[in-house]
């Protein structure tokens, strides 16, 4: 029997489409914009459907659907929308963002042209102090009157290689190589398109706490401003199932089983067991690994015994 098929129209999401082109301020000089995007909520129940085949259709509503596949890792789905973005990044947050391989990008080439004449500028009360435990990360601000005398040197330091830059063009020196003393706090450009699914690995990555607070916040405009209208059960879903969820190791569940059982004890000698204290009667040191248990164990509202006087 000849197979028919209906007559398609192009998915098209009317807030995405209110927004396609419109720079989303990020930073002092930053933004992102959307180019053109493919896929819908609906384009991935679509393409889930055909992996189960006709007469299941009405198994399940759209968004429980979307909230299976997203809850259970299952993401080739998800692969069937695309997004093409046009980003405008401080050098040392573009450093980061490349970092994840699975985009296709085109970036403005500062050997064609000359560099954009923009740079990242810290506010005097942004400056961040280093933090004490986390040697990747920061914690807490400068004073307000260092953070201006920060500022105003950003500023004397952005404007001197930018006159330097500006010289070495003016006496005829390649692009290529009058471009390599300038800051990393320029700011390049790029089109960037990914895949939804990769797209929220990004995001799981980048709108983390853990993740450098420039990239942050170019990863919570992307999702809480853009990803948020183009698909919003998957968003949702994603804020449920990965970005608000908790991963549990073996060890922690064990031990979480112990304290939820009333017994203290038992949860601390597994602790030791499992190398995250060490035995009775020796100084507690610095543990990674206990101290995100720690954290979680505080999410979960249990108070980790071992931190009982
Ligand atoms: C908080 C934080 C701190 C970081 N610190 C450092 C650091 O100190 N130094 C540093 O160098 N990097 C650092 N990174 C970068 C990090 O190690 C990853 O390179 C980056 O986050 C990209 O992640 P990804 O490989 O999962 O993403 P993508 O490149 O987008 O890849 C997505 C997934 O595809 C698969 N994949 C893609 N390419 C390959 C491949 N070639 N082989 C195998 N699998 C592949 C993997 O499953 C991967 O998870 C840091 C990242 C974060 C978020």
């Amino acid at each position: 029997m000849e197979q028919t098929f209906e007559k398609l129209d192009r998915t098209s999401v009317p807030e995405l489409d209110k927004i396609l082109g419109v720079p989303f301020n990020v930073l002092n000089d930053g933004f992102v914009r959307i180019i053109d995007y493919m896929g819908s909520d609906s384009s991935i129940v679509q393409a889930a459907r055909v992996s189960y085949g006709k007469g299941t259709k009405k198994l399940r509503e759209d968004e429980g659907l979307i909230r299976y596949l997203v809850r259970h890792h299952h993401t080739s789905p998800l692969e069937m929308c695309e997004i093409k973005l046009h980003v405008r990044v401080p050098m040392d947050c573009w450093r980061q963002w490349i970092r994840h391989r699975t985009a296709s990008i085109n970036e403005y080439s500062t050997r064609y042209s000359l560099a954009i004449d923009a740079a990242q500028d810290t506010k005097p009360d942004a400056w961040r102090l280093q933090a004490k435990s986390n040697r990747q990360g920061s914690e807490g601000f400068f004073e307000l009157d260092k953070g201006k005398i920060l500022s105003a040197r950003e500023h004397e330091l952005q404007e001197l290689a930018r006159t330097i830059y500006n010289e070495r063009i003016e006496a005829g020196l390649a692009r290529e190589q009058a471009r390599k003393d300038l800051p990393l706090s320029t700011y390049t450009e790029a089109y960037w398109k990914t895949n939804l699914h990769n797209l929220l690995h990004f995001l799981a990555l980048r709108m983390d706490k853990h993740a450098q607070l420039e990239i942050r916040t170019y990863a919570t405009t992307i999702g809480s401003e853009i990803v948020s209208k183009w698909c919003p059960m998957v968003w949702e879903a994603f804020k449920d199932y990965q970005f608000g969820a908790m991963e549990l190791s073996k060890q922690e569940i064990e031990i979480i089983a112990l304290l939820q059982a009333g017994d203290a004890n038992g949860a601390r000698a597994l602790a030791v067991k499992f190398g995250f204290l060490p035995p009775d009667g020796e100084k507690i040191k610095f543990n990674l690994e206990r101290s995100e248990i720690e954290q979680k164990l505080v999410l979960l509202g249990i108070r980790p015994p071992w931190l009982e006087s």
